[in-house]
């Protein structure tokens, strides 16, 4: 069960709450948040006792709404809040009737590449700049982005190119410098469970669109969110982005479309699919996303580089502008055929 106060609620309406639930022998969680604070009852409630104490705490001065939460993670659990989220970042709506679709290369390499990454899939219909500063390599030894500089780049490409941007924290302490250049934070697959940085990230109220880790389960894919609503947070979006594979030879990863109705089912988040990751060869990816909205995707994330030849990371699986452009024309009516506007 969780309890939602009123964003004015006082301190003292809420420990009346806690109270209520503590003095019943029962365990409650305060989760803090931006505007609303919430309170969960952590312990499990005997199906007889649920109605009145649902109608007691309903009844307290300063609470806003009472749920059942069957599911561990209350926040992102679409018990607590059936409907379907909607996350906006610069003008773009995660989770609305249109699909959202974020494109650029995997890393910012310099200005004329991130402009010219901005440039193209802006024309092409993207919504949404990436483009990582600060890169997660498996090797010390590869390309770790131009962390500060690469923001800079970011931010200006952004700005000239006229399209928000999305950029990777990797470390907690940057989380603030990070929020300073881009319009929405990535949380990538290898620190789904950093959660030092997802509690820093939650707590910026910055828009976080967050990578399931490739070994994570669902529900610990949906832990991770909570860590961010936890904080204040309300706007998540999660993103499918493959897990480990049984056949290294052909894919990077095995794109877990399984995921996308059931995270849509159980969470009120928005889902977006990332297939480029997800299958790792440029010639394969455009199925992929196509087959992502066709599942129900509430958008992509598609990696997209000027000259994939050239690319200091993920050359491979990055589709050049014209792939993308063509992909692009193709989406709409894909969306359209499961009742999606372009
Ligand atoms: C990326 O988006 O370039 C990236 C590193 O993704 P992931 O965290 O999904 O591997
Ligand atoms: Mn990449």
């Amino acid at each position: 069960m969780i309890v939602l106060m009123h964003a004015e609620a006082s301190d003292e309406q809420v420990d009346v709450v806690v109270g209520r639930i503590t003095s019943r022998g029962l365990e409650a969680l305060r989760l803090p948040g931006g505007d609303h604070v919430a309170i969960g009852v952590a312990s499990a409630i005997r199906p007889e006792e649920r109605p009145e104490l649902e109608s007691a705490l309903r009844a307290l001065p300063g609470v806003a709404h009472v749920a059942h939460v069957s599911r561990p993670y209350k926040l992102a659990s679409r018990e607590f809040h059936a409907a379907s989220s909607v996350v906006e970042v610069a003008g773009a709506a995660f989770g609305g009737p249109g699909c959202v679709v974020i494109a650029g290369p995997c890393a910012v390499e310099s200005y004329p590449q991130i402009l010219a990454s901005a440039q193209a899939v802006r024309s092409a219909g993207a919504s949404l700049l990436r483009g990582g500063a600060f890169k997660p390599r498996t090797s010390p030894y590869s390309f770790q982005g131009l962390q500060l500089e690469g923001l800079e780049m970011m931010k200006a490409a952004g700005a000239e190119a006229g399209i928000g941007t999305v950029t990777e924290v990797i470390d907690a302490h940057d989380v603030e410098t990070v929020c300073a250049y881009v319009d929405m934070l990535q949380i990538g697959a290898r620190n789904m469970q950093n959660f030092p940085l997802l509690i820093a990230a939650g707590r910026s109220g910055h828009p976080v669109l967050l990578k399931r880790g490739p070994g994570a389960t669902l529900d610990e894919f949906l832990f991770a969110a909570e860590y961010v609503l936890s904080q204040g947070s309300s706007r998540v979006v999660l993103c499918e982005r493959g897990v480990h594979p049984l056949d290294r030879t052909y894919m990077r990863n095995t794109l877990d479309l399984n995921a996308v109705p059931i995270l849509k089912d159980i969470s009120h988040l928005p889902v977006i699919v990332d297939p480029s990751h997800g299958i790792g060869q440029a010639r394969y990816v455009p199925a992929m996303a196509l087959a992502a909205v066709a599942a129900g995707a509430d958008g992509l994330i598609v990696e997209v580089h000027p000259n994939p030849s050239e690319a200091l990371s993920d050359g491979s699986q990055s589709l050049t502008p014209a792939a993308f452009a063509d992909l692009m024309q193709r989406l709409p009516a894909v969306a359209q055929a499961v009742g999606r506007g372009a």
